[in-house]
């Protein structure tokens, strides 16, 4: 019998969100479920109107809108697949038309499809790779332009635009069991950086946020036993699982101009999980 497990709040802190982001558009991608929902929330509280981008679950996504409308800001959903080229297209059309620009881009929407490398399908490579790496490029690409067709507006931000890929410690940690998860991790830190630096001089600024293991369903066999979640703290210095709202705070941070003279980093926000933890005993 499955016992649950991870605590409900599990330590995680509770803090109010300042107002960054007033008077700014978002777009976030897989924005109703997990991280991106949270992330979705946050920039609302931030004061930013949001886009919700979703592929599947209408209810799940009209749930956010409706939260985001009780903080005051804009918000419609969008549903879209982030790996097909039209639909983005169409999606940021959308979005510009109803808010008048967008102006921070979170690359969220990602998904698992985990097999033995040897009975790997050509269907489970291509499936993650288009959702996690390709998606974050057609979304990154119609940022841009958008971006570069308006520039800098100083009264609503001192960057023409900015992009966050949600990317995992599995762009640097190999992942047994998921080498087309990781590979899509480690794509999207390389895409990040060759983007971070081309468009710097435009006042566009690209980072990565790189989460550990955060409570989501993506993950859910990871935490929802006692035994799984005693395994996974074996990872986890800090001794918690993270939750979608200790993203969303770093979310907002490198969204807003806080953060300006933060440009091509990957932020890891993983409660130590990169610290090679097996080490912390000597060894
Ligand atoms: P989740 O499954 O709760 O959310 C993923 C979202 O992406 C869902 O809304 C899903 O519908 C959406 N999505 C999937 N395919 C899509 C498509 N083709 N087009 C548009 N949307 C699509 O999982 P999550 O944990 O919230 O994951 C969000 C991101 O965070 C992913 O990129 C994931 O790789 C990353 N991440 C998660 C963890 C974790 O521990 N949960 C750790 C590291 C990185």
């Amino acid at each position: 019998m499955n016992q649950a497990v991870a605590p409900p709040t599990s330590g995680a802190p509770e803090l109010s969100i300042p107002r960054l982001l007033a008077g700014q558009k978002a777009l976030v991608t897989g924005a109703n479920s997990g991280i991106g929902q949270g992330v979705a929330l946050a920039l609302g509280q931030a004061g930013a109107d949001v886009a919700v981008n979703y592929v599947v679950d209408d209810d799940a996504a009209q749930s956010v809108i409706d939260k985001l409308h009780g903080f005051g800001v804009k918000a419609m959903k969008i549903k879209a697949d982030v790996s097909d080229e039209d639909q983005v297209a169409a999606m940021f059309k959308q979005a510009i038309n109803a808010f008048g620009t967008i102006d921070i881009l979170v690359n969220n929407a990602g998904l698992q499809r985990d097999s033995a490398f040897h009975d790997m399908t050509l269907e489970q490579w291509n499936k993650v790779i288009s959702v996690n790496l390709t998606g974050q490029f057609l979304c990154a690409r119609e940022a841009v332009r958008e971006f570069t067709r308006r520039g800098v507006i100083p009264e609503v931000s001192c960057a023409a635009g900015k992009i966050i890929c949600m990317s995992s410690v599995h762009q640097e940690i190999p992942w047994a069991g998921h080498a087309n998860y990781a590979s899509s991790k480690g794509g999207i830190k390389m895409l990040m950086e060759s983007l971070a630096q081309e468009v710097a001089s435009l006042k566009i600024r690209v980072n990565a946020i790189a989460p550990g293991a955060i409570r989501t369903p993506i993950n859910t066999n990871a935490w929802n036993t006692k035994e799984a979640y005693k395994a996974l703290m074996t990872l986890v210095p800090y001794g918690r699982i993270g939750e979608p709202e200790d993203i969303a705070r770093a979310a907002v941070w490198l969204a807003s101009d806080q953060s300006d003279y933060v440009v091509g980093t990957t932020l890891f926000v993983d409660g130590g999980m990169t610290l090679a933890p097996g080490f912390a005993t000597g060894g």
